[in-house]
């Protein structure tokens, strides 16, 4: 029986038993990638894994968006569906819904010695969107690590959002800043806050709401930048074009009422930037007091904290160890 074996490299690539390695690349024997979800930071190195034939797996979503960025998936690449097991040499995997972007996986590990490995990748809402499962080891991401990073208005983000869109619409256009993924989750809220003009979005982000939708997620009334009809809603004034926050500068200048989404604010949900500029803490992680809930729930005996994708992991290791009186915790 093989023994069940976790590394993790600086880059944040997590290998299990040399079968598969997870959210980074490392050379194991089993030349299988887990990919949790399409966020840059869990596709870093992604082009190594293709290169060297890894397969790929991943959620439906996740390798379709995958393709949408440009990246070829090998044709022995599989998709797996949550509560789906599957067995690939030595190990079972298995994945969990996580509450994040769509498609987001928590990864299972079951080794043949039934030790259980579990990566939580990213998540928010545990316990309620994010199943709890327990593990023998968790493997976490301490994105909010420090006991400070707690947003007390997240319960009522979603709702202040829709309110902050409604009022900016009755100016005029809205343009909405986020991360991929994000974003699309921001399209869902809005359309079941009421929110009914039209969606204005760029090739990527059409291509991406298009293929969600292929996949059951229904989304109405969104087209695409450059098109006729988006050149008539555009003119209209009453719209919201959404893209991704690395564009957010361009736009901004031209007088425009944006909206930049990010959970990197604890005090205030909304802030007004500048007369046409607001800050939205609207996030797609657990702050520090959900993660210690994610935690405890899971109840391992071994934790490791991945530095490459934290935000104060050593803070975070000392809280495991003295709050929680969970024996082994390394930052790695
Ligand atoms: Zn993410």
């Amino acid at each position: 029986m093989s023994e069940c074996r976790v590394h993790i490299e600086d880059s944040g690539a997590i290998s299990v038993s040399d079968e598969v390695v997870i959210d980074g690349h490392r050379n194991i024997a089993g030349k299988t990638r887990v990919v949790t979800h399409i966020h840059s930071d869990h596709i870093i190195d992604l082009m190594s894994s293709i290169r060297n034939s890894y397969k790929l797996i991943g959620t439906n979503i996740t390798l379709s968006w995958l393709s949408v960025l440009g990246y070829s998936a090998a044709a022995s690449s599989m998709q797996l569906s949550y509560n789906s097991r599957i067995k690939v040499g030595s190990i079972n995997l298995e994945f969990v819904k996580g509450l994040h972007i769509p498609g987001t996986a928590q990864v299972l590990v079951v080794c043949e010695d039934g030790h259980r490995v579990l990566y939580s990748s990213d998540f928010k809402k545990p316990g309620e969107g994010t199943p709890i499962v327990e593990a023998d080891t968790l493997v976490i991401d301490a994105v909010y690590g420090r006991p400070t990073y707690v947003r007390l208005f997240d319960d009522d983000i979603e709702m202040l959002l829709v309110g902050l869109v409604k009022q900016l619409l009755s100016e005029g256009a809205v343009h909405i800043y986020g991360y991929y993924g994000k974003i699309n989750e921001v399209m869902e809220i809005l359309r079941s806050g009421g929110v009914d003009a039209p969606f204005v979005l760029p090739p990527k982000v059409y291509m991406m709401t298009k293929k969600v939708e292929s996949l059951g997620h229904r989304l109405k009334d969104y087209i695409l930048l450059g098109s006729r009809e988006a050149d008539d809603v555009v003119k209209s004034g009453w719209y919201v074009y959404l893209d991704h926050m690395m564009r957010t500068r361009n736009r901004v200048s031209r007088g425009i009422n944006s909206i930049v989404l990010s959970g990197w604010e604890f005090k205030k949900p909304i802030k007004k930037l500048t007369n046409h500029m607001w800050h939205v803490a609207f996030s797609d992680h657990s702050d520090f007091r959900g993660l210690i809930r994610y935690v405890a729930g899971v109840n391992p005996r071994r934790v490791y904290v991945v530095k490459a994708r934290s935000n104060g992991a050593e803070e975070f290791a000392g809280y495991l160890l003295e709050k929680l009186g969970i024996k082994e915790v390394l930052v790695v």
